[in-house]
């Protein structure tokens, strides 16, 4: 059931196979609420998805820390805790999804919110760029917006991922930390990275 070629005008209402409805029973029960980001993110792994060759295993980059990382979870084996998703904070809402085999480039297509699509969905535009006072606002009609606009207000663009973004982090040698007696990476230095003056907690 692939859906390349389809015309960009129309749009697919089904999320990586799920309903709009199912996904968003799948968001509230992983992410604690059917937050708008996580909504609009699953269009994003949808078209993302779509325009990766078939049958590639793919990684996944997301450039911001709120709200899309779950949604590349939720549908894709991409996770932080297997390091297929690598979140590196640039504060926009985008994400990428790129063939994990190094011969192949790391190609990918970055899928991305495009300001200028989003001024025709006020109650998307007004989310987005915070322009509610209240958050309860229009929260019906914002979820309409995003179940209607679908991908009508993303980008897409072809991309290959830098080296130095993909390469897998190995933590070398593990010593026995001097001062906590916690196991920690070596390469930190003498102690770990928390007596390093670094600790979370009082
Ligand atoms: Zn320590």
């Amino acid at each position: 059931m692939s859906a390349q070629g389809t015309p960009a005008q129309v749009y697919c209402m089904n999320i990586l196979g799920h309903t709009f409805e199912d996904y968003m029973e799948m968001v509230k029960r992983f992410h604690g609420s059917p937050a708008p980001g996580v909504l609009i993110g699953g269009f994003m792994v949808d078209l993302a998805v779509r325009n990766l060759p078939e049958g590639i295993l793919y990684d996944a980059i997301c450039e911001t820390r709120s709200c899309l990382p779950d949604a590349i979870q939720l549908l894709t084996p991409c996770t932080a805790g297997n390091a297929w998703l690598k979140v590196i904070n640039l504060g926009r809402y985008a994400l990428t999804l790129y063939d994990k085999d190094k011969e192949s480039g790391h190609k990918g297509v970055r899928v991305f919110l495009d300001t200028e699509k989003v001024r025709a969905w006020p109650e998307i535009n007004a989310w987005f760029f915070k322009l509610n006072p209240s958050k309860e606002q229009g929260r019906v009609e914002l979820l309409r917006q995003i179940k209607e606009a679908g991908e009508a207000i993303l980008g897409l663009q072809r991309v290959s991922v830098k080296p130095q973004f993909t390469v897998k982090q190995h933590k070398g040698r593990i010593s026995v930390c001097p001062e906590c007696r916690e196991a920690y990476p070596a390469d930190d230095g003498e102690t770990c990275l928390s007596c390093q003056g670094n600790a979370l907690y009082l």
